[in-house]
This record gives structure tokens, sequence and C-alpha cells, in this order.
């Protein structure tokens, strides 16, 4: 790359491009994740669509290696790419909400917190996931799983207009009524298609929920985990609770004859009648009385960041993932063996559901694939020190594999970190074969490869131009 070139290209941005000698480089190419560490040639803050379209021509015309960071918390740091040219949207968050249509349209630099800040001040929420670090841009298209997936469904399932731009630099919007295979592809595919610039959500009503953390000791995860899918098997949408093994924080408000204790919990989020939760919850706190309560009245962008403080970026993240329909016993000793042996403080496992509204939608309407799961399954090994490196890989790497003959096969692609194109084909199933003919038509030479990438299938004619 010619120094006239990259000046050229320099210039033409309304926003800033950061290269490898500038002072700022090595704050910028940070990501969330801190086993991640790329070297990029340049990164792209665009200022607006018009750089996203620069960029995007740049990279074609000059045949560089492409990736796109939207909030930077991808798990294998698919933000960002070794030589490549970073498109980052974290200057673009313009946000407009319309309370008429009950609609709300953000740019791809968003992050969940700003969303969530912006619709409750209107009484409602879009269905996303439970740290407000995390990107709208990057979780949306992956599928994005939260509290309100039972109640709700997945953030794709709100979406109702996406505009990209192309491989071939043309901005384009996506919906059910134009370019809808785009829109359909878009809807789980996560970034194989273009760079996603803005994001139209249908907004749902929740401003304050009842919802927190439950938890127990670990010697109790069996009994509490056979109960808690026989319960949230059967359990009414607008009751949603993730279970997880973890180890209680060594800080307020944690009482500290728990801290440091591992121990299994489960964090609720009820989105019925506030005067009818206490009586709703009686039952669930009468299985066994938890060692920790932390659930009563909270609003939704409190609970939505309420373990931001908790994981802030920087930390090294180790992620291997399932998707899981049955939960036999067998699979649940897995979860007491390895939530006993959690190799350090702030490592976890989470099982994430995904029935309720989310398993009702058709498993062909959209890309996301595994709507008969019932849980999303995430095993992340992490600590500070990179000294525990190979302690917390070697944990979520055992951990997963005897787990994974319990799993349905394919993997949530926002959990999973490098795994190759076989898993990435479990995970979209029979939606594949479809997804790799869209991207032939709008990205023929896979330009958008830093992702969980769909390969093109080139038999398709009439790709763009
Ligand atoms: C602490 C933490 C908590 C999480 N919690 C949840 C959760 O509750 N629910 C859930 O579903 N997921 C969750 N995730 C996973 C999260 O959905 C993924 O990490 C997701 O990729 C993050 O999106 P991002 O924009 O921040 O990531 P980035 O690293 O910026 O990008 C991730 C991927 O998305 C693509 N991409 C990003 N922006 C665009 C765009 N505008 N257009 C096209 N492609 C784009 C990129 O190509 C890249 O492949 C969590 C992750 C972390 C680290």
């Amino acid at each position: 790359m010619t120094n006239e070139l990259t000046s050229a290209f320099k210039s033409s941005l309304r926003g800033q491009l950061v290269l490898r000698n500038d002072a700022n480089y090595d704050e910028v190419r940070k990501v969330y994740n801190g086993m991640i560490d790329k070297r990029p040639a340049m990164i792209a803050k665009c200022a607006d669509v018009q750089d996203v379209i620069t960029s995007v021509n740049f990279a074609r015309e000059n045949n560089m290696l492409l990736a796109i960071r939207g909030g930077g918390h991808n798990a294998g740091g698919l933000g960002i790419a070794d030589d490549a040219l970073v498109i980052d949207l974290s200057l673009m968050k313009s946000i407009k909400i319309d309370t008429t249509s009950k609609t709300i349209r953000v740019q791809g630099g968003c992050l969940l917190k700003e969303m969530d800040a912006a619709t409750h001040e209107v009484g409602m929420t879009v269905p996303a996931g439970i740290f407000g670090s995390t990107g709208v841009a990057g979780l949306t298209l992956g599928g994005g799983l939260g509290y309100m997936t039972r109640q709700y469904g997945l953030s794709i399932d709100n979406l109702l207009e996406t505009e990209v731009v192309l491989a071939n630099g043309n901005l384009v919007k996506a919906s059910a009524n134009e370019n809808s295979d785009l829109f359909w592809a878009l809807r789980g595919g996560g970034g194989n298609f273009g760079v996603v610039v803005s994001f139209v959500f249908k907004m749902q009503p929740a401003h304050t929920v009842y919802g927190g953390p439950m938890l127990w000791d670990i010697s109790d995860t069996k009994e509490m985990l056979t109960w808690y899918h026989d319960f949230i098997s059967t359990a009414p949408d607008n009751v949603y609770g993730f279970f997880a093994t973890l180890t209680v924080p060594p800080e307020a408000p944690f009482p500290e004859h728990l801290q440091l204790k591992k121990m299994c919990g489960i964090v609720w989020c009820y989105t019925g009648d506030m005067d009818e939760a206490e009586e709703v919850f009686k039952p669930i706190r009468a299985v066994k009385t938890p060692a920790l309560d932390f659930v009563g009245a909270i609003p939704v962008p409190a609970l939505q960041t309420l373990f931001d403080g908790l994981y802030p970026p920087g930390y090294l993240w180790y992620w291997k993932a399932d998707f899981v329909k049955e939960l036999n016993e067998k699979a649940i000793d897995v979860h007491v063996k390895y939530g006993e042996e959690l190799p350090t403080p702030l490592s976890s496992m989470h099982m994430y559901p995904v029935n309720g509204f989310a398993g009702r939608v058709g498993k062909n309407d959209t890309a996301w694939n595994y709507r008969d799961a019932n849980y999303a399954v995430v095993i992340v090994g992490i600590d500070t020190d990179p000294i525990n490196k190979d302690k917390i890989i070697n944990w979520a790497r055992e951990y997963w594999d005897a787990h994974h003959p319990y799993s349905a096969g394919g993997a949530y692609i926002n959990f999973m970190m490098d795994e190759g194109e076989d898993r990435i084909k479990a995970t979209y199933g029979d939606n594949y074969e479809r997804l790799a003919t869209i991207k032939a038509k709008y990205d023929p030479n896979n330009l958008f490869r830093v992702n969980q990438n769909i390969k093109p299938r080139m038999a398709q004619a009439g790709a763009l131009a």
C-alpha cells in the first residue's frame, strides 16, 4: 500500500483513520476480550454512512482483508484482524425513537446500554443481551439472546429493517418488503452480508421488571438444575431465568460469608404484572431457600447492566458453546462436576433458555436455525492474568468435550471462537445452503469474511455487479 493511496483514503474520510504508527493505535485496536491481540493495518473510525461506503470500496479495490467492529465484544475477536482494514462504527451512535409506531432506529455503533437508556425513557425495551457494553450490531446479527427471549423473542424477532452497505459499495435497505432474501440472512447470519449501518426494531413494553440473581450452594447444582429444567420448560413466557455456576465476587453487595464461594444460581426476569410478582416467586423460593436472594423490582436498564462492573474490558475470555434440546441426568452430572471445578473466580457456565416466544418462530423463518433447542449453553474460562490462560482454556475444553455428546450439534455463533466450517454448518443446519446462495448474490468474492464465515455458493447466478 503506497503512502499516497493511504493519505488519499485518510483525507476522503470525515472520521479518523488510525494507522500503525499513530500514538493511539494500541488503544484503538483493543477489543473487549484481552485474549485477542490483533494488529490491523488501519482502523477507519467512520463518522457516517459515506465513510463506510468509502472504506468498503477502498478495501475491495486494494484487495485488503476487511473487518467490521460494532461494539468489539465478539467472543473470538472477530471485529478486528491482523493486517486488515477495520471499519469501526463506534462514532456512529445516532438513536431515533418513534413513539407512534413504537419503533427505534439505531446506528451500527450503538451499545446495548445506549439503546436501553433511550427506550427506557418511553417505558419500552428492545429484546437484547444481558451486558450493556455489548454492541447492538454484532449481537443482533448473530440472533440476540437475553432476558426478554421467552416473552418477546430474540433481537432478530423484533428487527423490522436494516440499511446495509454491500460489498459493491451500494447502500440498500433490507426488510420483509425490500431485499427480503438479504433480510432473512441478516437475521442470524452474522456479519457475512455487508456492513449494517442502521437497525430499526419494534419496541416492547417493559419498564420495571422483577429480577436479579438467586444463588444456592454449588453442592445443590444437581437438585436445582433438575428442578430448573422442569420448571422453565413449561413456565409462562413472562418468567425468564438463566441458570449459572459461578463464584461469588469478593466485594459488596455480596455478603462476606459467601464471597469467593462457588455457587449455582438463576438470574431471573419476570415481565408480568408487578403486583403479582411476589406470588409468582413464592413457589420458586419454596423449592429450596436461596443462600442469596437479590430478586426484586428493578428497572430494565439496571438489570441489563447488572454484571458490567464485574467484567470490565480487557479480561481474558475463552469461550465454548452448545445448543441443547433435552437436559438429561448425564448432562446435569457434567455441569455438577465442572461447576465444582471452576478454574478461576471469574469463570462461569451460563445456560440461557431459548424457548417460549423465540422457540415458536419457525426454524426457516430466519437464518437462526435452533428454534427447537431449549438452551444455549456457554462455558467461559475467564481471568485477569495471562499466567492462567492455559488453566481456563483447558477447563473450558474439557468441560465442553464432556458436555458436547448431550448437545444438539451446533452452537450460538455469538458464543463461538474459531471452531471451523463444520461447526458453522452444524449451527445453521438446513439454512446453510440458502445462506451460502444469498452470500454468493451479495458478496460473491467473500469480502466480508472476518466472521463465522459462510462461503459463497459459487454456482449461484445473478451475483450483484
Ligand atoms: C460480556 C459479554 C456478554 C455477552 N452477552 C450476550 C448476551 O446476553 N446475549 C447474546 O446474544 N450475546 C451476548 N454476547 C455475545 C455477543 O452477542 C457477541 O460477542 C457479539 O458478536 C458482540 O457484538 P459486537 O458488535 O459487540 O461485536 P464486534 O466484535 O464488534 O463484532 C462481532 C461480529 O459482528 C460483525 N459485525 C459487527 N458490527 C457489524 C455491522 N454493523 N455490520 C455487519 N457486521 C457487523 C463483525 O463482522 C464480527 O464478525 C456477549 C458477549 C460478551 C463479551
